[in-house]
């Protein structure tokens, strides 16, 4: 019997090949006045699924940059700066954005729903 992704990722293992969209790994960005641009990444703040391109599953809809749990950006345009930046989205970049552990439950439970 295969694990559930969500125990995969509990153990540190990763193979989430079968997903019917494009993602990466990023957190919400916190901007905090006075620091750097680096800065506005948390590294304690969750992880979540990242939409790499449209997609809609049954009533789930979702745009380019989202993050899966729907969870809104309050600040949309430093997100994308972040997030979404030419060199993010390369392919090496968004695989080392897979190397970190997601934590968001809700992306989780979603991801697993949608991956067959
Ligand atoms: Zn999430």
């Amino acid at each position: 019997m295969s694990l559930s992704y969500a125990q995969q990722q509990l153990e540190g293992s990763y193979s989430l090949t079968a997903t019917p969209f494009k993602w990466k790994v990023a957190e919400k960005v916190q901007p905090r006045s006075g620091r750097g641009f680096y800065d506005y990444v948390n590294p304690t703040s969750a992880k979540h699924i990242l939409l790499l391109e449209d997609m809609q599953i049954g009533r789930i809809k979702r745009e380019y940059g989202d993050f899966l749990c729907g969870k809104v950006q309050i600040n949309r345009k430093l997100h994308d700066l972040m997030h979404l930046n030419d060199i993010a989205v390369t392919e090496r970049e968004i695989e080392k954005s897979k190397q970190q552990r997601i934590t968001c439950k809700k992306c989780l439970e979603l991801v697993e729903r949608f991956s067959i």
